[in-house]
């Protein structure tokens, strides 16, 4: 008996169980190479979608710089305010989705 990740849901179950007890994704059905091309093909599709989540972060956070520096508005006006706003939120972004990337990749690598 194993602990793994559910691929309806990402929470933990008993491989043992036929259905996922939070979800009831059942797996009884597949076997255990079954389970894990599901468990992959699932983290593989959030890892894409992760990827392109974290690229629109890079973009928003370059646009906003790139705005700041050549714009250059007047500091704590609204511009200015809008644009470092929007440079934080686009960096902070960015580093979750690289953070959780890393983690998606752990689980694939399994
Ligand atoms: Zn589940």
């Amino acid at each position: 008996m194993a602990l793994i990740q559910c691929p309806g849901c990402n929470k933990r179950m008993s491989d043992t169980m036929a259905e996922c007890p939070h979800c009831h994704f059942k797996i009884a059905g597949l076997d255990e190479e079954g389970r894990h091309e599901e468990i992959r093909r699932i983290a593989a599709a959030k890892r894409d979608k992760l990827m392109s989540q974290s690229m629109l972060a890079l973009l928003i956070a370059i646009a906003a710089f790139t705005y700041y520096f050549v714009q250059q508005p007047l500091p704590k006006s609204m511009p200015a305010n809008i644009a470092y706003a929007l440079m934080v939120i686009g960096v902070v972004w960015f580093v979750v989705n690289r953070i959780r990337l890393m983690l998606i990749k752990r689980d694939l690598k399994r």
